[in-house]
């Protein structure tokens, strides 16, 4: 006999729900029948499409995690959130050098860090995110792409940051600085977009865009992942 589950009682957008115990809250919701537009991606951990704050029992903490990752607690309350607004200036790369310079054009703010170290704290992938902030006020770029390499731009960082810090948007430029001028050369890379360009995979992806659902799951979690 198919053994049954324990229900929890948690708070959805205010409303009281009974949902099974071990759910996500991505999967509480839509156990209470919410349907899922926005705020809502990979369901894996890894878009950081599903930030979302909450608050356990008896806790007045305010809490963040991701929707797909966080289980519910009884007594939980949740709170989806549209997004995160970020400050998000426009560049072109080819005009900015990879100096603590241009952070300091592009995002002053970054120098109002008092080191608080709210926002690793808040990260869910567990990133030194105030390490990667330090590392561009020191004006060490290839350090702060480094660090913040796992990033999921999921935003939870900067909601809590007390200097309105946009921190994953500050990453991205220290990434895309080190990867255009600070980072060696790859004669691999080269190769491989001039193998694209000539079409070499065109028949590859025509097949894979072609592929039923659960085939194309398979073939990915059975992929060949080269590490050199
Ligand atoms: S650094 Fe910030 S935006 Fe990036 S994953 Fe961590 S909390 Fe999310
Ligand atoms: S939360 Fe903001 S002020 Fe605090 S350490 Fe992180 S970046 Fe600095």
């Amino acid at each position: 006999m198919e053994e049954k589950r324990k229900m929890i009682k948690v708070y959805l957008a205010g409303e009281l729900f009974k949902v099974p115990e071990g759910s996500t809250i991505m999967m509480a919701l839509e156990y209470a029948g919410f349907q899922l537009k926005r705020g809502v991606g990979c369901r894996e951990g890894y878009c950081g499409a599903c930030g979302t704050v909450y608050r356990e029992k008896g806790d007045y903490k305010l809490q963040g995690g991701l929707a797909c990752q966080t289980v519910v607690t009884d007594g939980m309350a949740v709170a989806q959130i549209p997004f995160v607004p970020a400050e998000k200036p426009t560049y072109d790369l080819e005009d900015l050098t990879p100096d603590v310079n241009t952070f300091t054009e592009l995002f002053p703010s970054v120098f109002r860090c008092v080191s608080c170290n709210t926002c690793t704290k808040a990260c869910p992938q567990d990133i030194e995110v105030m390490d990667y902030i330090q590392a561009i006020i020191r004006g060490d770029i290839a350090k702060a792409a480094d660090i913040s390499f796992d990033c999921i731009r999921c935003g939870l960082c900067a909601m809590r940051c007390p200097a309105e810090i946009v921190q994953y948007d500050v990453a991205t430029l220290a990434r895309r600085l080190t990867g255009k001028y600070l980072s060696k050369k790859s004669p691999e890379l080269d190769k491989r977009l001039e193998e694209m360009e000539a079409g070499k995979f065109d028949e590859e992806i025509k097949k894979l865009k072609n592929m039923p659902k659960d085939k194309l799951t398979k073939e990915y979690y059975n992929r060949e992942i080269k590490i050199s």
